[in-house]
């Protein structure tokens, strides 16, 4: 068991994806309504080192003396990775020693600062997120942790992608009631143009949010808003349900999580630490499970407890 290091997880966008985790949990500059992590715990823009540089690269020697290359090495986990003053570093230390391709699951809002930039243009593979175009939407969606306006969010990433050669994944969350109006939709898709990612992935709520009252778009408005942007490579995110036939989908991890909710309710959090596996690695098999039926949540002030679907 790793600090922070965390899989290989089985992904349904990046393959077997060995995680970083790279700041303490729910350290972000974002606190998304939307997020499966829970609620933001530090809403900060202050880059530092969140992790130590020496402790990632201890346990990459690890991890690689022990086991086979995975598809990606993917920054990601329960908050924002660029607010670690390191990740260019690290990014180097991964592609000297291990020749592995690279990807950062970033919300993005760090694009802006050119240092940020600069240390994220080794990567293979950008996933950086974007979810509304006007100011009212991103601060009811996003809540952002300061003044940060949503032109100089949008400007980052267009700044990004002329000094950027790999390959850019844009996530655009689609919440109905709060960005789906015309006026983000259109401006989302003047953004998208401008941006010019390799690739624009449509998401929604796979689970229950922070806070209630939000539901996720059905199929038939996420196809209208592929229908009304009329641009080319956007995509739904395909269900995850389909990472069950992923092969490193591992039953014994699946019956684990129902063993432990059978006996009382949890949250993600009781579950990683009962477990003793990563957050994000417990969330993929929610999904599964969740799309299978097998189980369902409450909320409660703690949080999000799941149990068994009666
Ligand atoms: S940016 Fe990511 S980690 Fe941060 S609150 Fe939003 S969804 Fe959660």
């Amino acid at each position: 068991m790793y600090k922070h290091l965390f899989g290989p997880v089985p992904s349904r966008r990046l393959g077997m994806s060995l995680g970083i985790d790279l700041v303490p949990h729910k350290v972000c500059s974002l606190n998304c309504i939307y997020c499966e992590c829970g609620a933001t715990t530090k809403l900060t823009n202050e880059r530092k080192e969140y992790v130590l540089f020496d402790e990632i690269v201890d346990e990459l020697k690890d991890f690689f003396s022990k086991n086979e290359m995975p598809d990606y090495i993917t920054f990601s986990g329960a908050g924002e990775p660029t607010l670690n003053i390191h990740i260019g570093k690290i990014i180097d230390n991964i592609k000297t020693n291990y020749k592995a391709p690279v990807a950062v699951l970033t919300n993005g809002s760090l694009l802006n600062d050119s240092s940020v930039r600069k240390e994220l243009v080794k990567a293979d593979l950008i996933l950086p997120s974007l979810d509304a175009a006007t100011n009212s939407a991103f601060k009811k969606i996003d809540r952002p942790s300061n003044h940060l306006k949503i032109e100089d969010y949008i400007q980052g990433l267009i700044e990004f992608r002329k000094e950027f050669k790999g390959i850019i994944w844009l996530e655009v969350m689609i919440l109905p009631g709060y960005n789906d109006d015309l006026e983000n939709l259109l401006g989302l898709k003047e953004a998208i143009l401008k941006i010019n990612p390799d690739k624009v992935q449509l998401n929604t709520l796979d689970r229950p949010g922070v806070i209630e009252n939000i539901r996720a778009a059905t199929r038939l408005e996420l196809q209208n808003i592929i229908d009304l942007w009329n641009i080319e490579n956007v995509e739904i995110i395909a269900s995850s349900a389909i990472r069950k036939h992923n092969a490193s989908f591992r039953k014994d991890t699946e019956n684990a999580i129902l063993e432990t909710i059978s006996r009382r309710p949890c949250t993600l959090e009781d579950l990683a630490k009962m477990l003793g596996m990563h957050i994000n690695e417990i969330n993929k098999y929610l999904d599964v499970l969740d799309q299978d039926g097998k189980i369902e949540t409450y909320r409660q002030e703690r949080g999000i407890f799941y149990q068994l679907k009666k």
